[in-house]
């Protein structure tokens, strides 16, 4: 099959750390250019300022994937439907809802793919954990999300601004496991954000949840967390605990471990692959409501304010 000649849009951390390695192992993508005003040329392949600048002056592309951050998103994502290309969206796939879903409708009705890629949902643990529960009773969920921002987001201003998503940036990932693999929906039913006094978006976050049936989720975020790092999932069910610790990657349940391979990247660009293949989309925003909704019903507390160094 002729590969689906791509283009990397935003050369930042997760760009060079997963998106080119996982592009060139999969046989279906041809890294063709790269697009970010400050980046330069990539081994041999070209890099321009912009999209209208890859439009006007580069090759010939079928499909971009957009790794910058999520306050750009949309316009990229727009400039490149209308100019009758597949769009990977990297998560969150945007600043509001309302772009997300404009996106959408643009991307059907042209009969193009928008993909929202949720990288969690593709770690070792995830798949197995969702079979494991759909047959179960969920009696209560914890997650704890806790990251030290200065080694994973070293510098990284815009994620402190508007739009950026604060803690929720990390949050994200664990909401976008929770969504798929617990049976039933959960709403917000309090949330409690900490906004160092310099700053535009939370550090740290405390929400409530509850599904239909009363059942709670507690989610404890805090990017203020030294030493290990806590990446946790924990359900309890009828039939005991599932633990899915480490982002997703390591699933334990009532006397097993699951292994599995990580697949995170290399999964999701087989998905974008098939999704372009059948000319279909795959833009579920479950994981992004639930942020909106939290900095919608959310108590703001102004915590200590946020240096790089310090
Ligand atoms: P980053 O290191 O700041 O990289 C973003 C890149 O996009 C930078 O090179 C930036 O250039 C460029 N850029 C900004 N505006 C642009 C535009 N209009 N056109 C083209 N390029 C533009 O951020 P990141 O950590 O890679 O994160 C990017 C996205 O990936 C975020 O949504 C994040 O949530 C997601 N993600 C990150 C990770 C991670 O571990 N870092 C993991 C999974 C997903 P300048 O620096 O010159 O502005």
């Amino acid at each position: 099959m002729t590969p689906i000649r791509i283009a990397v849009v935003g050369l930042g951390k997760i760009a060079r750390d997963q998106h080119l390695p996982a592009i060139a192992s999969n046989d279906d993508f041809q890294f063709v250019a790269v697009v970010d005003p400050a980046a330069s040329d990539v081994e041999g392949v070209p890099c321009f300022g912009g999209l209208d600048a890859l439009f006007r002056d580069g090759p010939a592309v079928d499909a971009v994937v957009l790794c910058t951050p999520p306050q750009v998103r949309y316009a990229l994502a727009r400039e490149a439907l209308k100019n009758n290309i597949h769009v990977f969206l990297e998560k969150p796939p945007g600043a509001t809802l309302a772009e997300v879903a404009a996106l959408a409708q643009r991307a059907d009705a042209s009969g193009l793919t928008l993909f929202a890629g949720w990288h969690s949902r593709y770690a070792a643990g995830v798949e197995p954990a969702r079979a494991w529960l759909a047959g179960r009773k969920v009696e209560s969920v914890s997650i704890r999300w806790r990251e030290d921002v200065r080694v994973w987001h070293p510098g990284q201003e815009w994620i402190w601004e508007a739009g950026g998503l604060g803690v929720f940036d990390p949050g994200i990932n664990a909401l976008s496991i929770a969504t798929y693999i617990l049976p039933r929906a959960f709403i917000l039913r309090s949330a409690t954000l900490s906004i160092p006094a310099n700053r535009a978006a939370p550090i740290a976050a405390d929400l409530q949840f509850i599904d239909g049936d009363g059942v709670p989720m507690s989610m404890d975020l805090d990017w203020r967390q030294t030493g290990p790092q806590s990446w946790d999932i924990v359900v309890e069910t009828d039939q005991g605990r599932l633990t899915l610790a480490k982002g997703g990657a390591v699933l334990t349940l009532p006397g097993q471990d699951v292994g599995g391979e990580d697949r995170e990247y290399a999964g999701m660009y087989s998905r974008f692959a098939s999704l372009i293949r059948s000319r279909s989309s795959d833009v579920d925003t479950a994981p992004l409501r639930l942020v909106a909704d939290a900095f919608l019903l959310g108590r703001r507390e102004t915590a200590e304010a946020f240096y790089w160094v310090g």
